[in-house]
């Protein structure tokens, strides 16, 4: 495999907490490898097939153009327009559109956990890297805050293409950015011909295909009762082929205050850290976008109803590890998902 550049990322904060592949290198066709930062973490693209080095180029620009349109803290991208709308109607264009749509769909799904309007309560948190530091938010303040977030007050208009919500609300996409990128990415993928691909943006993998001897990628699923990438543990393995894996943990994102530990995904009921007994989930799907959406919904609903999300649904599958160091995993996994030593799976099934 040939390295065609260099990462120049930042800091690698998250590359040991990330999912991580069992990739093997293949013989035969030539596969090209490229690391880079962006959206907030690290990423490697690596691609097989002729115009392998020319796709992970435009993979990359690719992200960067999703980056620009959808960053909370570039005050020039289409969301900063939209969240300084105060309450006027505002035209965005087709994607931005879909990916709202898709995400408020999502948020409905899961019972409102997943929350695209929990912005201002990050930045209270500290979490949006616009925020000046991290700071346990009080009870009142919290719930002060959590009136700005209610996503039923958004009001899309598919007709124009607008959208109008209340003075003070703004939105991000910190939860699903990544998994629709990973789609946009799988369709540059297929339309230069790529060979098979594996995409690792920051925890969201997504492989392309199959390996060169025509098994099924198998990616591994960090253990989060692990000290983040400290040892390299892993909870297992799920063999995939042109999906998704996504995790959402708190071990992501999160900081210590008086010995308690503080973690990036808000329960909206809330307006705190979500503390329902996780570990992890994570979400295998064909699509990226509701594999993200889903990690951190089913992360913030908890065991029992992430259980009863999926019995009405078909199409993710779903591992979640409680901080019992318990493993539930779907049956639809059945043939495809692999425990570490030592681990027992139990099976939900419909
Ligand atoms: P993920 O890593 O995909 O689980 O997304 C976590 C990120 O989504 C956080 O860093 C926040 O930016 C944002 N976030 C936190 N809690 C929620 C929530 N309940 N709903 C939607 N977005 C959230
Ligand atoms: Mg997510």
């Amino acid at each position: 495999m040939k390295d065609r550049k260099t990462f120049h990322g930042r800091t690698v904060l998250m590359i040991l907490s990330l999912l991580f592949l069992m990739t093997g290198c293949s013989s035969g066709t030539t596969g090209y490898s490229h690391s880079f930062f962006a959206m907030d973490t690290y990423m490697k693209v690596e691609v097989w097939g002729e115009d392998g080095e020319e796709i992970c180029q435009a993979l990359e620009e690719e992200i960067e153009r999703v980056e620009q349109k959808i960053s909370v803290t570039d005050p020039d991208s289409d969301v900063s327009r939209l969240n300084a709308s105060q309450g006027e109607k505002c035209s965005v264009d087709d994607e931005l559109f879909y990916i709202l749509r898709e995400s408020l769909e999502i948020g409905q799904a899961t019972g409102g956990a997943l929350n695209i309007s929990l912005y201002p309560l990050s930045q209270a948190w500290g979490f949006s890297s616009s925020a000046s530091g991290y700071r346990v938010v009080p009870e009142d303040e919290r719930q002060e805050i959590l009136k700005l977030c209610d996503c039923s007050q958004i009001q899309l208009n598919s007709e124009d293409r607008t959208v109008v919500f209340p003075q003070g609300m703004a939105v991000d996409f910190g939860a699903v950015g990544k998994g629709y990128v990973t789609d946009t990415c799988a369709n540059i993928l297929r339309d230069n011909g790529a060979e098979r691909a594996l995409l690792q943006l920051g925890g969201n993998i997504y492989a392309m295909g199959t390996k060169e001897n025509g098994k099924e990628w198998r990616v591994a699923i960090q253990d989060p009762s692990a000290e983040a990438g400290q040892n390299g543990a892993v909870l297992g393995s799920v063999s995939v082929k042109d999906k998704a894996v996504v995790t959402s943990g708190p071990y992501q994102r999160y900081f210590e205050e008086g010995g308690i530990r503080y973690h990036h995904i808000l329960d909206p009921a809330t307006g705190a850290p979500a503390e329902n007994g996780l570990l992890s989930v994570t979400i295998i799907s064909e699509s990226g976008l509701l594999a993200d959406g889903l990690s951190t919904g089913l992360f913030v609903m908890g065991l029992e109803k992430g259980i009863e999300y999926w019995k009405n649904q078909n199409q993710a599958e779903v591992v979640w590890m409680t901080d019992q160091g318990e493993l539930w995993v779907t049956e639809g996994l059945k043939d495809a998902f692999q425990a570490a030593e030592g681990l027992q799976i139990n099976w939900v099934s419909r």
